[in-house]
């Protein structure tokens, strides 16, 4: 059945996560008519329902149930509870993702945003088809549309996913059981970030990545400190073992690995990718295509697709893939659509990684400016040499940043460990306003901190950099006036 009673709208969103939502608020703001559509019944997409907020929650509570940041003083066998289940994992994450859902409805209720729940796809460059239930259907039109439909699992045919022990990374929350051991397949960021969660609940955990590399935009350095830390803290990582099969044996999952040996494992979580959530949006309607993994092209500026009413924005068009970002994109999309000015974007952006620990990484790695050619000097902290670092009882974590030799410019901060992703925005901050190694030498931060990492890396560059001509002048003054 068919309502041909149709509403006109100045933007509609296709898609209620981090993209969809800022841009749909941005619009109410501007006081247009916006409609937001989601196939899922309820809103926020991937971001509050099967990503980054459930996993942030569920490590969150893995951290504080398992005492693992006390553990250094109690020693390994200490526990905030004992028999940590299923069930003490899925009952904040329930409350975070209902809490998370209500203020963005609360949200669309004070922007006026309207909202439609159903399967979206194109019958023309302005108009959709909306599939509201099975059978009925709904068709709505708009000056401007913006897709914000993100990705989905990707579930190749070889691996048996089965529901219960052979999982994706959605139904990889709605866990009934903490297996005894786990196999993780890739050691991108989502496959990194349950495994070592995962370790730190005490579960034996093995992550196979086919590449001899892993998370290959972070620093080196850091990659071998965090390496050494998840090794030391259960996980057995295999690196270059590429997949030959992957066996559901009833009660055990085994996987055979390139080299004939074998893992077996109570459960296996497959984390090698995801796809962009294109294939049902019937864009050749539109007069739009996809790359061959369902990722849309866009100007980077706009957010425009080649089809100039019709903007794409988040993990639909690939990099870099964050709510961050994407909460950004969604926005600035809205802005340009609505013929609204705003601001460009700042250059540097942080990446954080919550795995355990946490990684967190703004501008160039070495391995960058060494291709770019910039001369360059570095500063290392080690959290330890912080008092904070010793009270918190850090016997890990660094902070590493990177100086233009010619400019002093802060061109790259990378950290590993505790507090990693909240001390990132001092240095992106720094980066952005381009701020040179003379701000961490002639700034005072509080004490004790873990932000005084940045003071003991900036004058481990310092003091190892040419002195500036006008510092000389200072000092020969200072000379004179003493004589
Ligand atoms: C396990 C995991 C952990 C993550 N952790 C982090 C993190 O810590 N920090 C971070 O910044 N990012 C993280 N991310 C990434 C983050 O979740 C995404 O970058 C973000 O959700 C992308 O937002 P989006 O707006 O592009 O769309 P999504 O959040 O993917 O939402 C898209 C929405 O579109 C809807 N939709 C799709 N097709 C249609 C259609 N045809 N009609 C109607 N509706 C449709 C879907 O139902 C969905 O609700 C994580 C991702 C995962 C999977």
């Amino acid at each position: 059945m068919r309502d041909d009673n149709m509403s006109h709208y100045d933007l509609i969103v296709i898609g209620s996560g981090p993209a969809g939502r800022s841009a749909a608020i941005q619009a109410g703001k501007l006081n247009r008519r916006v409609l937001v559509i989601d196939r899922k019944e309820r809103l926020g997409g991937v971001s509050a329902h099967t990503g980054t907020i459930p996993s942030k929650t569920l490590r969150e509570t893995v951290l504080n149930l398992s005492g693992w940041r006390e553990r250094s003083f109690y020693g390994r066998a200490y526990r905030v509870k004992d028999d940590i289940g299923a069930e003490d994992l899925q009952a904040r994450l329930n409350k975070t993702v209902d809490y998370e859902v209500d203020v963005l409805e609360h949200q669309f209720n004070r922007n006026h945003v309207e909202t439609l729940y159903g399967l979206a796809s194109f019958t023309g460059p302005h108009e959709l088809e909306v599939q509201v239930e099975a059978g009925k259907s709904t068709r709505v039109t708009a000056d401007r549309f913006l897709i914000a439909t993100g990705t989905k699992t990707y579930r190749p045919k070889s691996c048996p996913f089965n529901g219960t022990t052979v999982l994706d990374s959605d139904e990889f929350l709605k866990l009934e059981t903490i297996p005894r051991s786990l196999t993780v397949i890739g050691a991108g960021v989502i496959g990194v970030e349950y495994a070592t969660m995962f370790a730190a609940l005490d579960v034996r955990v093995t992550m196979i990545e086919p590449r001899e590399t892993f998370l290959d935009f972070i620093d080196k350095t850091l990659i071998e400190d965090f390496t050494h830390q998840i090794r030391e803290n259960g996980v057995d990582l295999r690196l270059g073992s590429p997949i030959e099969k992957i066996e559901d044996a009833g009660e055990h999952i085994e996987v055979t690995l390139g080299n004939g040996r074998h893992v077996r494992s109570e459960m296996l979580l497959f984390a090698a990718g995801r796809m962009g959530a294109t294939d049902k949006l019937g864009l050749d309607k539109a007069g739009l295509e996809t790359d061959h993994r369902g990722r849309l092209e866009v100007d980077r500026k706009t957010y425009q697709t080649k089809v100039p009413h019709i903007y794409a924005a988040g993990d639909v068009i690939g990099h870099p893939s964050l709510a961050s970002t994407s909460l950004q994109q969604g926005r600035i999309a809205a802005c340009h659509a609505l013929d609204t000015p705003t601001l460009p974007e700042s250059p540097w952006f942080p990446y954080g990684i919550y795995s355990v620990p946490e990684i967190s990484t703004c501008g160039m790695s070495e391995e960058e400016m060494n291709e770019r050619g910039i001369p360059y000097e570095v500063g290392i902290a080690r959290f330890r040499e912080t008092s904070r670092g010793h009270i918190m009882g850090l016997e890990h974590g660094m902070l590493k940043m990177l100086f233009s030799l010619k400019t002093r410019r802060v061109l790259g901060v990378q950290i590993v460990g505790e507090g990693a992703t909240e001390l990132i925005h001092i240095a992106q901050a720094v980066l952005n306003l381009k701020g040179t190694v003379d701000y961490f030498v002639q700034n005072t931060f509080n004490y004790p901190t873990l932000a005084e990492a940045y003071k003991i890396a900036g004058l481990d560059a310092f003091n190892r950099m040419p002195i500036p001509e006008e510092y000389k002048v200072h000092r020969t003054k200072k000379k004179k006036e003493a004589k």
